[in-house]
């Protein structure tokens, strides 16, 4: 299964609950991103800097471990980084990162193979698109950018990291125009993918729809 969508849509919550009930295992393919970012980060190279970040990718080695009740903890070389790479600061650098064509060729096969070796419901920009086109069921999940700036913003104060709703929201919108306007893999629909806008509607509902999209589709 895969569910593309900007940021703040509700993916990660959605696609973990949905998995749980479905039994499938959920790979939040977004936080690979921002777990090389926060190489970058440590090693001050800019995301910008193609022939650097290309240069760092064969020092960095990512692995995930499913904590119970589907938790993805994120290792970079050995280190547990999982609450590291939710800052502000990383989600920016990753959606830099993520422009680069070597980042994301390193990183296909690794999502490929998860896909390959489990059931999945694998969350991101273009999981549909490029990374599992084959994928049985695709969702495109979407909301309005306030509403999105909102869910992050109390994300963020629940996480005790609070942030300025307007600098949130102006973020936002440019992290959705970078994904959205960048040459490779940017963020879309994929032709067969059913666009689901959760701006008017709760957790709960969200929830049932993904779940009836994903029955009316599979045998689950
Ligand atoms: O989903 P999340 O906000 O954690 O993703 C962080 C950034 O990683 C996104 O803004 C996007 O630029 C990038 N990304 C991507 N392709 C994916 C998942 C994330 O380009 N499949």
């Amino acid at each position: 299964m895969a569910i593309d969508g900007p940021s703040g849509a509700g993916k990660s919550t959605l696609a973990r609950a949905a998995g749980k009930k479905l039994n499938l295992l959920y790979v939040d393919t977004g936080a690979i991103y921002r777990t090389v970012a926060l190489y970058t980060l440590r090693r001050g190279v800019e995301g910008k800097e193609a022939a650097a970040m290309a240069a760092l990718l064969p020092e960095i080695h990512i692995a995930m471990q499913y904590a119970p009740g589907g938790l993805q903890r994120m290792l970079l070389n050995g280190e547990d980084v999982t609450d590291l790479i939710r800052t502000q600061e990383v989600s920016m650098a990753a959606s830099a990162v993520a422009t680069h064509p070597e980042v994301r060729d390193f990183l296909l096969k690794m999502q490929r193979e998860m896909a390959e070796n489990h059931s999945v419901i694998m969350d991101g920009r273009d999981i549909g698109t490029v990374v599992l086109p084959w994928a049985a069921v695709k969702i495109f999940l979407t909301a309005g950018s306030e509403a999105r700036a909102r869910r992050r913003w109390l994300e963020l104060q629940r996480r005790g990291t609070p942030q300025d709703f307007t600098q949130l929201l102006q973020e936002t919108i440019r992290r959705d125009e970078d994904d959205a306007n960048r040459a490779i893999a940017p963020l879309r629909p994929a032709a067969d993918a059913v666009v689901l806008d959760t701006t008017e509607l709760n957790f709960e509902e969200s929830l049932q729809r993904i779940i009836e999209i994903i029955r009316e589709r599979t045998g689950l």
